[in-house]
């Protein structure tokens, strides 16, 4: 009886709780480290049709063409469009749309190249980077290993995925994403961290994790304070990645 009342207590006494600069976490492995765990293997429901859009949702690629993309300078995308599916052209380099967005709901699908080729982050190497700054992984890790946090789905160098749900390379697979854009006071410092969740061919691979800052390689550099809405972006990491049916919900009006 007394322990519930103090339980009791504490209900009415603490706050709620909001996301605060503060609690950017530190993540106690390095990044790359390949004595962190690996995700155990969970076999995903087979492939499907696409995920049609939802009304309010704003249609990136329907299969047809880059109209809605752009390179990284501004010109017209150069990745290649056959077949309803758009194809990493190596060497065109990332590609990134046209509008900007924040906090989003991101349904995107992608294939890996097959046969595979190469091993570990050479194989079927791509990415999509929310707001241009914060990669979830694309890479081909069905039978594949590679470090945990580079691993398909990671949130790249600082959290692998939860399970290891790939299908086989060649096969579509999903990802429907949750991310919460972070917020920057106006001096520029952090007033609230990004958090996203990810489920990787219907399975959650990322619950609620708060993003350390943006991607980097080897390094986790600290939050930079950038706009509130910024292009997403898909990466030419040299592989010859497919995706299609991308849509996005705007969850900040
Ligand atoms: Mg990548």
């Amino acid at each position: 009886m007394h322990r519930l009342l103090a339980l009791a207590a504490i209900a009415v006494v603490v706050p709620v709780m909001t996301l605060s600069a503060q609690q950017v976490p530190t993540i106690p492995f390095p990044p790359a480290d390949s004595t962190r765990p690996q995700p155990p293997v969970v076999t995903p429901g087979p492939a499907g049709a696409p995920v049609p859009a939802p009304s309010d949702a704003i249609v990136l690629f329907d299969g047809k063409d880059l109209s809605q993309w752009r390179s990284d300078s501004g010109k017209p995308a150069g990745w290649t469009v056959r077949d309803g599916y758009m194809e990493v052209k190596p060497g065109a380099g990332t590609i990134q749309t046209a509008q900007g967005f924040g906090s989003v709901q991101l349904h995107i699908e992608w294939a890996s190249p097959t046969p595979p080729e190469g091993e570990s982050q050479e194989r079927g190497n791509s990415g999509v980077y929310l707001m241009g700054l914060y990669e979830v992984q694309v890479l081909d890790s069905y039978d594949n290993p590679t470090y945990a946090d580079g691993a398909a789905a990671s949130l790249f160098g600082q959290y692998p995925p939860l399970v290891n749900a790939s299908r086989k390379p060649g096969e579509w697979q999903t990802y429907d994403i949750v991310f919460d854009a972070p917020t920057f006071k106006s001096n520029g410092s952090l007033e609230r961290p990004a958090v996203v969740t990810v489920f990787h061919n219907g399975v959650l691979v990322q619950d609620h994790v708060v993003l350390t800052g943006p991607t980097a390689y080897l390094e986790r550099p600290p939050y930079k304070a950038h706009a509130d809405k910024l292009p997403l972006m898909l990466q030419d990491h040299g592989h010859k990645v497919r995706y299609r049916d991308v849509w996005v919900r705007r969850l900040d009006g």
